[in-house]
């Protein structure tokens, strides 16, 4: 499902807005049109004024997280390394790019780029507050954008992942040691924090808000840390290296009740459908049970099976094969070799490879 709207392109990077991005947008201006003076414009006449004024501060806050996250791409672009595009989510923006730099250095620039910008501006607009320091409506405006800018640097230096904290922590530690241990103990780092923030959550009053923060650092923490591990590991294999070449194929008119037997035999949950040794789709365990027991008998494999074939040649890196499955939502993948199929890799061998690659380490 298509989340994101696309609303144009800046330095030649895709600019989008997420629904939960959109849906919060209005729920903040109303905030600010409904809250008292420092934080809101509730004692300002006529009312339409008051909701302009908070629609335009809800906009210029989406300006700033926009400006944050193309302080990290110019940082990233400039180092060589492509941004596919900006997503603004409920919580702010994220940069999906290539790959994040293994470049201890590099990653640390870019990671300090967008606090740095959001510094900056939180910075200008509260000198600017100082200077005329009127009880202006619109000065006001000035002034909590700067200082949620400000609040918005102090939080993302948070060392945690998904934090830029916890990247400018992971390069840090990178220079230090491994990649994947630098990774493996950031993300410790930032677990341990999101523990402490989730019980001080727990005794403060409007604690709910650390406790959601908290469990959202956590799920980030890990995230990185198995993303990270999984391709750190897996650099340099190729998929001839791990795929099972002994496939057991099936033909198509087989009955979904051979095919069951099949299953029982080989212990395996998915088999290519090959046809005069051409590769005509695949069948899983999931198609199985679409058929009710009684009908399998008369139901034959064409009938259920999956025919857009999802292929890669082996030569290519196991890293693409997991990208691959991940973005396709798939658990196995059928190899080939000059486009004949040479055997089939599952999630199971990826990570099975994983895990036995680890102990390397
Ligand atoms: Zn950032």
């Amino acid at each position: 499902m298509n989340t994101s709207i696309q609303i144009g392109k800046i330095m030649g990077i895709p600019i989008k807005l997420h629904i939960t991005f959109l849906l919060i947008l209005p729920v903040f201006a109303y905030i600010f049109s409904i809250n008292p003076p420092r934080f809101g414009f509730n004692d300002v006449e006529p009312l339409s004024l008051r909701y302009a004024l908070g629609m335009a501060t809800a906009l210029s806050l989406f300006t700033c997280v926009l400006l944050h996250e193309l302080g990290h791409s110019y940082v990233a672009k400039r180092h060589g390394t492509n941004i596919q595009s900006i997503t603004l989510f409920l919580f702010g923006g994220v940069s999906s790019m290539e790959e994040i730099p293994r470049n201890p250095k590099v990653e640390f620039k870019m990671a300090l780029a967008g606090p740095s910008v959001s510094l900056l501006i939180g910075s200008i607009l509260i000198i600017i507050y100082q200077l005329f320091k009127t009880d202006s409506a619109y000065l006001r405006l000035v002034w909590m954008v700067g200082y949620i800018n400000i609040v918005l640097f102090v939080f993302n230096l948070i060392p945690a992942f998904p934090m830029d904290g916890g990247r400018v922590l992971r390069s840090w530690l990178a220079g230090r040691m491994s990649y994947i241990r630098a990774t493996r103990t950031a993300a410790g780092i930032g677990k341990m924090f999101a523990i402490f923030m989730g019980i001080f959550g727990l005794f403060v009053p409007g604690g709910l808000w650390f406790i959601l923060i908290a469990f959202f650092i956590y799920i980030g923490a890990s995230e990185e840390e198995k993303a990270t591990e999984v391709s750190v590991v897996l650099e340099g294999v190729k998929i001839k290296d791990i795929m099972s070449k002994d496939v057991t194929t099936v033909t198509s008119g087989m009955s979904v009740e051979e095919l069951v037997d099949t299953m029982f035999r080989f212990k395996h949950m998915g088999y290519p459908v090959v046809d005069d040794a051409e590769v005509k789709g695949i069948v899983t365990f999931t198609d199985v049970q679409k058929v009710p027991r009684e009908e399998r008998k008369n139901v034959r494999i064409s009938q259920v099976m999956t025919k857009g074939i999802i292929s890669l040649p082996e030569d290519e890196d196991a890293v693409s094969a997991l990208k691959l499955m991940t973005l396709n939502n798939i658990g196995r993948l059928i190899i080939t070799k000059e486009k004949k199929m040479v055997g089939i890799v599952s999630r199971t061998d990826l990570l099975r490879s994983v895990q036995l690659l680890e102990q390397h380490e």
